[in-house]
């Protein structure tokens, strides 16, 4: 595995509709290591394959027990309930933009890295990390969905407290109770995390709607 470098949004590649992926092939299973690795470095929860430069449809996301790694995803459903939120993105460092509106849920169509078909059913912020990076593969980034007043400088430590705030009120729309407190843990685990393991619940919220 190697740390890749993260481009800013001047590069090319980062406003740029990706290229669906054909082969599942070495290069892919290297590039998701390579992405995993680079995201938790930074520390981030979302990447996409746009933002090291490759401009083809693959994203890692990881958020406390859920990890993903998705290739080709497409975005099934999306709940009518938005939820607005604070974001930031490795690839717009130092600031962070607020009331970015999302769907509170989204089942998510993708294959993983070695090809086979999965879905993804995710809510709260998870669906909002997996919209951010999904939206990169269309050459879309936060900073579109809200007017320019609303982007702010942060600085780094900041960004932290933004996203506990985010996760309390997700928590909370979902089921009435507050979140726990976010701890930046995500980058500490064992960084060799390929394939979508428990999280995908595999078919099971995805009624074949498209
Ligand atoms: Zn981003």
């Amino acid at each position: 595995m190697a740390l890749r470098k993260i481009h800013t949004m001047e590069h090319p590649a980062l406003r740029r509709k990706a290229k669906k992926v054909s082969r599942f092939d070495a290069y892919i299973e290297r590039l998701v290591n390579d992405m995993w690795e680079t995201m938790r470095a930074a520390p981030g929860v979302g990447l996409a394959a746009p933002q090291i430069g490759e401009s083809i449809r693959v994203l890692v996301a990881e958020y406390e027990d859920e990890h993903v790694a998705l290739v080709n995803p497409e975005i099934l459903k999306k709940s009518d309930e938005i939820l607005l939120g604070t974001e930031g993105c490795l690839s717009i460092p130092g600031v962070v933009g607020d009331d970015v509106p999302r769907a509170a849920s989204v089942v998510v169509k993708a294959r993983d890295p070695k090809g086979k078909e999965i879905r993804v059913k995710a809510e709260g912020w998870f669906a909002r990390v997996l919209q951010h990076e999904i939206d990169h593969l269309d050459g879309i980034l936060f900073i579109d969905h809200i007017p320019p007043d609303k982007v702010r400088d942060v600085e780094p430590d900041e960004i932290i407290e933004e996203a506990e705030v985010e996760k309390t009120t997700a928590r909370r729309s979902k089921d009435g109770k507050n979140g726990t407190s976010a701890t930046a843990e995500h980058h500490e685990r064992p960084a060799t995390i390929a394939k979508p393991a428990k999280p995908v619940t595999a078919a099971k919220a995805a009624g074949g709607a498209s």
